[in-house]
């Protein structure tokens, strides 16, 4: 089939206002961090599974690759097509139905095009607890969140999105559903296909819909602020914390001080607390089934504990919402003023807890004798021992003329250092084309053997979002 043909074909399928060729296909062609531009031969946004398995089964007659997308917000440039003006980007933006919420079974079964911040929402109203929280829930999909198999603030208390999933419904690269949603959490019957496709980045197939848990709400959501010596001291308050929140502990964020200074800087309304005079600061969450009073009690022991101790040198707790929300939001406002400074290299690294605060030091220092005067943007989460360890050009540089002659030296210091440490080069981010040559440096040949043959034997064609994760 000739690609007329196929451009025919699919606006019988999803109706000709839904097939887009021509106008601004920005939102669709370029990604979150503005660093990958393609041209799609058309942006296809069906509005059922039906339409998609159609749509899948055109394409691969055609032999024309397609790239599904959600939200568009990922980072690591696997979302948005190639330059070749012959693949198809499939949005999934218009699937956005929740279709089921079982409050005995605690789920709720959805569709791939939700955002993330209408499921939270939806679940709330019912009485419930959606836990998956990031700063870009605000624009990005459960099909995306799903296919990165997203983390985010909540990790350590309730998993990343494969812990919070149950079911899927999938369209497989010959245009087949799978009908996976299960409300099972117990189900031993073979290999377990939706682990394959979590995390899978589009590679496998695409994701329409999803059975996800959901938590009771806790009675209190309580948020402490507190400036802490060293990452060792904050490493020790996070196993205080452990110990004496148990299942309360529901969020842990550590931020460098220069990560602050940016954001003290770029968003100076934030009023950031508590980080002139320290190294580092560290954000926690305390949710509490009983009352917002025994959370607060909770939290005051803790904290007049590790004052004692010394890992605390000083802290705040939020008295209200609206405190604990301007506390969260200072957080997530680090990666914008980042790139309000300018340009940056970012890394999304895992290290096991106990040896950030090593990995740190030896890597801080490393990078300083290599390129002396380069500033780190060193913050994330520290609960799940992941930190996003970005670097940014020394002060009055030019950052663009630093990313362009400095982002492969930079990024193998930083890789090979994690590599010593045991640690992996993305912790939550995926690999998306961004991280494909570092997946072949840093993964082991038999993994990546496995790998490929799951490509090859779900997808022989290799039409799901070629060229990403991994190469056939
Ligand atoms: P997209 O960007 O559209 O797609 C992401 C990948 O999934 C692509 O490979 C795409 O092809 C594939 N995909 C999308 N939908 C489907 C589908 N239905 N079926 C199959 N494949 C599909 N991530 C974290 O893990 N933790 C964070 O804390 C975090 N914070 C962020 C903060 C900001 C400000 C931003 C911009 C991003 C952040 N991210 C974070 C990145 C994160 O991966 C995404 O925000 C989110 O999970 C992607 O969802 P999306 O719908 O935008 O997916």
């Amino acid at each position: 089939m000739d690609t007329l043909s196929l451009l025919t074909s699919l606006r019988d399928i999803v109706g000709a206002a839904h097939v887009l060729c021509d106008g601004d296909l920005s939102a669709w062609e370029q990604d979150w961090r503005k660093r990958a531009r393609g041209k799609a031969l058309a942006v296809v946004r069906p509005g059922s599974t039906a339409e998609v398995a159609a749509t899948v089964k055109a394409c691969a007659a055609a032999g024309i690759s397609l790239v599904p997308q959600g939200g568009n917000t990922g980072l690591v440039g696997g979302s948005t097509p190639d330059g070749s003006g012959r693949q198809i980007v499939l949005s999934l933006q218009r699937m956005n139905t929740v279709r089921a919420l079982d409050a005995a079974n605690l789920t709720m079964t959805v569709d791939a095009g939700c955002v993330l911040q209408t499921l939270q929402e939806t679940a709330e109203k019912a009485g419930f607890l959606f836990p998956l929280s990031l700063a870009a829930e605000g624009s990005c999909t459960i099909g995306g969140n799903l296919a990165s198999n997203a983390g985010g603030t909540q990790v350590l208390r309730y998993g990343n999105a494969r812990d919070l999933c149950l079911g899927l419904e999938v369209i497989t690269p010959q245009g087949d559903i799978w009908e996976g949603l299960s409300g099972l959490r117990k189900d031993n019957t073979g290999y377990d296909l939706r682990d394959l496709f979590v995390g899978s980045e589009g590679t496998l197939g695409i994701i329409t819909a999803a059975t996800l848990k959901l938590y009771p709400l806790p009675a209190a959501q309580l948020t402490a602020w507190a400036a802490v010596p060293s990452m060792d001291q904050a490493v020790t308050l996070l196993g205080l914390a452990h110990r004496h929140l148990g299942a309360g502990l529901t969020g842990f964020e550590v931020m460098g001080q220069f990560a602050l200074s940016l954001v003290a800087k770029h968003f100076g309304q934030l009023r950031v607390p508590l980080y002139q005079d320290t190294p580092f600061c560290v954000l926690l969450e305390n949710s509490d089934h009983e009352s917002e009073a025994h959370a607060r009690e909770q939290f005051e022991r803790l904290l007049e504990l590790a004052l004692e101790q010394g890992c605390v040198t000083d802290a705040v707790v939020a008295e209200n919402l609206a405190q604990a929300h301007q506390l969260w939001h200072i957080r997530e406002s680090i990666p914008l003023a980042q790139a309000e400074e300018g340009l940056n290299i970012k890394h999304d690294i895992s290290i096991a807890v106990s040896r950030i605060p090593e990995f740190v030091e030896v890597t801080d220092a490393i990078l300083q004798q290599a390129l002396p005067g380069v500033r780190l943007v060193n913050f994330g989460h520290l609960g799940d021992g992941n930190l996003h360890y970005n670097v940014q050009a020394p002060e009055g540089g030019d950052a663009a003329a630093f990313l362009r002659e400095q982002e492969e030296r930079v990024n193998a210091l930083v890789y090979d250092s994690v590599a010593q440490f045991g640690g992996s080069i993305s912790a939550e981010h995926g690999v998306g084309s961004l991280k494909l040559d570092k997946l072949e440096q840093h993964k082991s040949p038999v993994a990546l053997n496995m790998m490929r043959a799951i490509k090859q034997a779900l997808d022989p064609q290799n039409l799901m979002n070629p060229g990403r994760v991994v190469r056939v």
